[in-house]
C-alpha cells in the first residue's frame, strides 16, 4: 500500500512498513539477525540498515511524513546531528531540554566545537531573535521536564530566514500529535525508547528527513557511527508502533483527567502539562524531601526514569546532578501510562499525603 495516499494516522500505525502482500508472505517483518549480507544486494553489512529495521523506518516515515533512519538510541540520533555539525557552527536550544541532549551540545561547546546559545524555553522574543542568527535550532516541544511549549512557527519562520537548519525533538508529542516537518523543520529526531515502542523494554531512536537524499547523509553517519539498532530491538519497536494510537489516545485522556484533579490538590503547588500528551509534571508544595517521598511510596507508579511505556512511571528530576538548574527541585515528572485513570489518581493522592505542609 501507497502511505502518499491520505490515511488517518492510527491506520498508517497499523498498514505501514509490512512485506508485499504476496500470496503466502508473512504478515510481519521477520527479525533477521545477520550481521551480514550476501554480496551483490542492497544491503552489505548489518551497520547498512537490516530488514527489520527498514521495516520499522518505513512505519515512521509514514507517520511523520518525511524519510527515516533508525538508530540505536535517541542519543545516537542526536549525535549523528550534531557530528554533521561543521567546526564553528552556531547552535540556539531551548532551556531545559532533555538533559543527555544538553549535557552533550555543553561539552561540544567547552571542545570549542560548536557555539552554543542557551535560551530560557519561556523566553520567546530571546528565542525568536537568536533563531534568526544561527546555524542550527534545537527544538524541543514539549520540553523535558517542564513542558513548556516554546513559540515554534516563530522560532522556525525566523531560521529559516537565515538558513539555518531546525531539528525537533518531537519524541514527547509523537507524530500522532505533532509532525514537525509539516511545521517547516529540516529534521525530526526520536528516542524511540519511548512513546514509539511503548514498551520500556528498549533502546532506539531515529531520524526523520524530507528527502532519501538527506536521509542518506545519516545513513552515512550511522555506518561510520557504529549507530545502527538490532534486528531484536527493530521488531519490537514496530510491534509497538502499531498500538501507538491506542496507547497515546488513553494516556493522554488519562493525563488530561490528572492534570484537572490535581490542579486543586492542596499538595501541589503547580501542574504543568500543555493540554496535549502523556507526560506532565507537578511541582510539589512543600521540599524536595517531600517530593522523594511522594515518589517513593506510591504503589502503581513506578519510580523510575524514562517515559513513554504502558505503565505510568514518576520521578523527581532534581535528584539528577546533571538536570539542568532552571527545573524546580521539586518538580515530580510523570509518564502517564494506560492503567484506568481512578486507580492512578488515588494511588497520587495516597503519596501526596505524605507531603507535610
Ligand atoms: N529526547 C528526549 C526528549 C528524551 O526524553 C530522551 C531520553 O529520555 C532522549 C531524547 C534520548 O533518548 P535515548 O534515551 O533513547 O538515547
Amino acid at each position: 500500500m501507497s502511505h502518499a495516499e491520505h490515511l488517518d494516522p492510527s491506520t498508517t500505525a497499523v498498514t505501514a512498513g509490512r512485506p508485499e502482500r504476496t500470496p503466502g508472505a508473512p504478515l510481519n517483518t521477520p527479525i533477521v539477525p545477520a550481521s551480514s549480507f550476501i554480496a551483490g544486494g542492497d544491503l552489505a553489512y548489518a551497520r547498512d540498515g537490516n530488514p527489520t529495521g527498514q521495516a520499522f523506518e518505513d512505519a515512521l516515515g509514514a507517520l511523520e511524513g518525511g524519510v527515516a533512519v533508525a538508530f540505536a538510541s535517541g542519543m545516537a540520533a542526536a549525535n549523528a546531528v550534531f557530528d554533521t555539525l561543521p567546526h564553528g557552527a552556531r547552535l540556539l536550544a531551548t532551556r531545559p531540554a532533555y538533559a543527555g541532549v544538553s549535557g552533550r551540545l555543553r561539552e561540544l561547546d567547552a571542545a570549542g566545537r560548536i557555539d552554543l546559545t542557551f535560551i530560557d524555553a519561556e523566553n520567546s522574543e530571546a528565542l525568536v531573535s537568536a533563531a534568526a542568527e544561527v546555524d542550527m535550532v534545537w527544538l524541543e516541544s514539549p520540553t523535558n521536564p517542564m513542558l513548556v511549549v516554546p513559540p515554534i512557527d516563530r522560532m522556525i519562520t525566523a531560521a529559516k530566514g537565515c538558513g539555518a537548519t531546525v531539528v525537533f525533538d518531537n519524541t514527547f508529542a509523537t507524530p500522532l500529535l505533532q509532525r514537525p516537518l509539516d511545521l517547516g523543520a529540516d529534521i525530526v529526531m526520536h528516542s524511540a525508547t519511548k512513546a514509539l515502542s511503548g514498551h520500556s523494554d528498549l533502546l532506539m531512536g531515529a531520524l526523520v528527513v524530507r528527502t532519501d537524499e538527506h536521509a542518506e547523509v545519516f545513513r552515512t553517519r550511522r555506518v561510520l557511527l557504529g549507530a545502527a539498532p538490532s534486528a531484536f530491538d527493530s521488531y519490537l519497536a514496530l510491534r509497538g508502533i502499531r498500538t501507538l494510537a491506542l496507547r497515546v489516545e488513553r494516556a493522554q485522556s488519562t493525563a488530561r483527567f490528572l492534570a484537572d484533579e490535581l490542579a486543586s490538590h492542596p499538595a501541589v503547588a503547580r501542574v504543568r502539562y500543555p493540554g496535549f500528551g502523556t507526560i506532565m509534571a507537578i511541582e510539589v508544595a512543600g521540599t524536595s524531601g517531600d517530593a522523594d517521598a511522594v515518589c517513593a511510596s506510591t504503589r502503581i507508579w513506578v519510580h523510575a526514569t524514562s517515559l513513554g511505556g504502558v505503565e505510568s512511571l514518576l520521578e523527581r528530576r532534581r535528584q539528577w546532578e546533571f538536570e539542568d538548574t532552571l527545573v524546580p527541585e521539586t518538580l515530580i515528572r510523570l509518564s502517564v501510562g494506560i492503567e484506568h485513570p481512578d486507580d492512578l489518581m488515588s494511588d497520587l493522592t495516597a503519596a501526596l499525603s505524605r507531603v507535610t505542609t
